[in-house]
């Protein structure tokens, strides 16, 4: 147990959250100790990182300060924010959504409702990209990338951050997650390089590119009243509704992929179970097209996650 979650000894004060619980902290390390313990009592895996991460984020006060200052008396105001923060997370909400961002291969992405809130798994999209990209000499060329359904941005501005002469467009249905995705460009120093189009998948035409990415929804519906609350009920569900069976959206894509990827990679992140399938329905879309490998990567945690295609001129 680090000193800053050591159990309070002065008298806390209280202060009261949206739903009328009683938030009762006066120190830095009482607040934490204080969300921690409410945390673990509700079964939260991470409940300790949860705390630190919301009381950081209530106060602004760095992570070195968390620990080296844990006796810093708060405001009524960071009292009141904290208590606002742990009645969310009760309500499991995800610490991201509370915050409104999330890291994402090292860099900080804005999120809202709108958009998914980016996976960690999905980092693998990002390294099989870079290989793909160091393999063939292309790192510092001007790569052309598409990401279709761009959400945050996530995918296709950490390309362009990785690539620092790549542009790309990314495409989404929602405006509102667009609005999102441009912040995230500018916030990055990638803005230039980036565009961005309001459309549904591939189902307009868009020109040729080297590189296309995308997260699309693949959860099969049934199955989203199943999930953990924190996807369930603060995901958008646009975001994660793959049809009755999970695939629509790649066999809505199959089609258009020789045409948008003449010669390059493509890379579509899949389901742990759905590797087979995804490979099938973009093999019977792309036979007869010069040269085509596929692979199914796997993730940190060893589950297939993308299916990754490369057409060859
Ligand atoms: N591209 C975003 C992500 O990977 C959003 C994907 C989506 O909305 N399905 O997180």
């Amino acid at each position: 147990m680090s000193k800053s979650d050591t159990p309070p000894e002065s008298t806390p004060k209280a202060a009261t959250g949206t739903k009328g619980a009683t938030f009762i902290a006066q120190t830095l390390s009482q607040a934490v100790y204080t969300l921690w313990r409410s945390f673990d009592e509700a079964g939260f895996e991470t409940a300790r990182l949860d705390a630190r991460l919301l009381v950081i984020g209530a106060t602004g006060v760095s992570r070195e300060a968390l620990l080296q200052t844990p006796e810093m008396v708060l405001t009524e105001d960071q009292c009141a924010r904290i208590a606002r923060y742990q009645q969310q997370r009760l309500g499991r909400e995800p610490v991201s959504r509370i915050l409104g961002h999330r890291d994402f291969y090292g860099r900080s992405f804005k999120i809202s409702p709108a958009t998914l809130d980016p996976r960690p798994e999905t980092e693998t999209l990002i390294e099989c990209v870079l290989d793909y990209a160091k393999a063939n000499d292309l790192l510092q060329k001007p790569l052309r990338i598409i990401d279709v359904g761009t959400g945050s941005g996530n995918l296709l501005l950490t390309l362009l951050a990785e690539l620092p002469n790549a542009s790309g467009v990314g495409i989404d249905i929602s405006p509102a997650a667009l609005k999102v995705a441009n912040d995230n460009a500018s916030r990055l120093g990638v803005l230039e390089r980036a565009t961005f189009q309001c459309q549904d998948g591939l189902q307009e035409p868009v020109e040729s590119f080297d590189i296309f990415v995308s997260n699309p929804p693949y959860i099969v519906r049934d199955h989203i009243p199943e999930l953990a609350p924190e996807v369930r009920d603060f995901d958008p569900h646009l975001a994660l509704d793959g049809g009755e069976d999970g695939l629509a959206f790649y066999r809505e894509m199959a089609p258009h992929i020789t045409s948008v990827i003449p010669a390059g990679l493509a890379v579509f992140e899949i389901g742990y179970d759905q590797g087979d399938e995804v490979v099938d329905i973009l093999k019977s879309h792309t036979q007869g097209h010069r040269t085509v490998q596929f692979e199914v990567k796997k993730d940190l945690a060893g589950h297939q996650r993308c299916v990754a295609l490369q057409t060859l001129s």
